[in-house]
């Protein structure tokens, strides 16, 4: 069981962090971490940092999604695409702060546990797909707001091409051996404005899906 008391210090946390939005901090306290992270891991969901989760992938640092999602500024009347589900932890946090979130993981069984846990929750504005993220959600666009979750080589000229006039995206970009920064971008009529947020440290973004590359090394050998 773990003490409420944690889950108060973390929104503490953020809130010393620099949060000043209360509709994230309020959906945050409402998402129960423990439940994303694996059993192991469990007596440490409330800490500030990222944590492994299976497939080489972790949950996000929370300060990191609560700064990422701030700056979305996101209502209940939009909807969002985000870009790498992970264990689901920064979805479900959308998902009570818009209408509707699509989900792309590129894992299928970390989408399928990630799945299991919006049902178990009864989140029903989440739409999920397993597939590349970088190609986006083409039947869906335009997007005014699109969200990444790990760290691209360069801003995706695909998601920049799905988001809408006037629409927000954050990416991170960069690699392991530069330092990585958050990108704001924001999408006009004629061209793009883009905002560095700060410094971070995210897993990459990997084109294509993970049995292709498989396939890809058998037929090589
Ligand atoms: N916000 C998630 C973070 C997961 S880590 C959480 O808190 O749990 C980043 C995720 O992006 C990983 O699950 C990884 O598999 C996924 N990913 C990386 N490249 C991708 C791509 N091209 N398309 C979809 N998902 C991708």
């Amino acid at each position: 069981m773990i003490p409420a008391s944690k889950k108060i210090r973390l929104i503490l946390d953020l809130r010393q962090g620099g949060i000043l939005d209360t509709a994230l901090l309020a959906a945050m306290e409402k998402v129960p971490r423990d439940d994303f992270v694996p059993e192991a891991f469990r007596d440490r969901a409330y800490e500030d940092t990222a944590l492994p989760i299976s497939h080489g992938q972790t949950i996000s640092q929370p300060l990191i999604v609560a700064k990422m999602l701030e700056a979305l500024n996101l209502n209940d009347r939009v909807k969002v695409l985000e870009i790498g589900t992970g264990s689901g932890y920064q979805t479900m946090i959308l998902s009570h702060l818009c209408r509707r979130v699509y989900t792309i993981e590129r894992h299928r069984p970390l989408l399928r546990e990630a799945e299991t846990r919006f049902d178990v929750m009864g989140r029903h504005n989440i739409t999920t797909r397993a597939g590349d993220g970088t190609l986006g959600w083409p039947e869906q666009e335009p997007f005014t707001h699109i969200v990444v979750s790990a760290a691209a080589p360069e801003i995706p000229p695909i998601l920049v091409d799905q988001l809408d006039v006037g629409g927000v995206m954050i990416v991170p970009v960069g690699d392991e051996r530069r330092e990585q920064r958050i990108f704001k971008v924001l999408r006009s009529e004629a061209d793009v404005e883009i905002e560095d947020i700060g410094p971070v440290r995210f897993l990459p973004l990997v084109s294509g899906m993970p049995d292709t590359a498989k396939r890809g090394r058998r037929a090589e050998a």
